[in-house]
């Protein structure tokens, strides 16, 4: 329909001599797989749409949305110019490379069908994924997502987002966020302001966790905290304590697990903060 549109637009301007303005395409752009795309438009840009689903848009044309790990292909944004005119630009998703970890099909033998289950631990389960859920429920109007960020905890990054094992031929879940080894205590803290959503645990795999709302449907989760230095509804600025490194959870070592989910979407952490910065010239690796 939009395809047949324009010639009929430019035939009705014809015939009544009115000037129809044409469509704006704006130059394509690139995001990369696990991106949370922070990018701006043209001020009082509105009625932004992403694949024609609604997308927010601030008033000085600030906008984010984030690429699944695992798209391919082209998204489109549509929107309205401050001068009234209808435009649109495509962007172009890169593949990126991710640490793929290949290990024989026998490391993970399938379940066993008569092993008996465990209703107990079932029960927990589903009761702590139904917590972590509603904590990220609401989309908040907050504009906390546009500060520059900054790291909630220092250390040697032990494992980045997207990295993935795979036995024989069968690929177990992807890392749906980035590891910080650092000593058990040192502080986290809030990369950005937010809202804090949740602050339990321990959760039978996230062990102590915390999460922050940072605005329009961005929320960060701090896992495997040996404390936890807020509760619900605490308003953070940007650097202020959220608990303390631990190894609680599914855990092998003091580490802060750190992800970012947008509107459901996991997305890199990594990527919106500046270089590691190194405390020491031989903790440089
Ligand atoms: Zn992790």
């Amino acid at each position: 329909m939009r395809y047949l549109a324009l010639p009929l637009l430019v035939a009705t301007a014809a015939i009544t001599g009115a000037a129809a303005p044409l469509p704006l395409v704006e130059p394509t752009i690139t995001a990369v797989q696990g991106e949370l795309l922070m990018a701006a438009l043209p001020a009082g840009s509105h009625d932004l749409r992403l694949d024609d689903q609604p997308l927010h848009i601030d008033a000085d044309g600030r906008y984010m949305l984030g690429v699944d790990r695992d798209f391919t292909g082209t998204r489109r944004l549509d929107w309205i110019t401050k001068d009234g005119r209808s435009a649109h630009r495509l962007i172009t998703v890169a593949a990126r490379e991710w640490d793929i970890d290949r290990l024989p099909a026998r490391l993970n033998p399938p379940a066993d069908p008569n092993a008996p289950r465990n209703l107990e631990y079932e029960a927990r389960r589903e009761a702590e994924i139904a917590q972590v859920k509603a904590a990220r429920a609401d989309v908040s109007p907050w504009p906390f997502w546009r500060a520059a960020w900054q790291w909630p905890a220092t250390g040697r990054i032990s494992t980045h987002f997207g990295s993935q094992r795979v036995y024989g031929d069968v690929p177990a879940s992807y890392h749906g966020g980035m590891d910080i080894a650092a000593p058990s205590g040192a502080p986290v803290t809030a990369p950005v302001p937010g809202v804090v959503r949740l602050a339990t645990g321990p959760f039978a795999l996230e062990g102590n966790l915390v999460i922050i709302d940072h605005g329009r449907g961005l929320f960060s989760v701090m896992m495997h905290l040996s404390k936890i230095d807020v509760k619900v509804g605490d308003i953070l600025a940007q650097g202020d304590p959220v608990g303390r490194i631990g190894s609680t959870g599914r855990s092998t070592g003091p580490h802060l697990h750190w992800g970012l989910t947008w509107n459901g979407i996991k997305v890199d952490p990594e990527k919106l903060v500046p270089p590691m910065p190194v405390k020491t010239p031989e903790a440089g690796r």
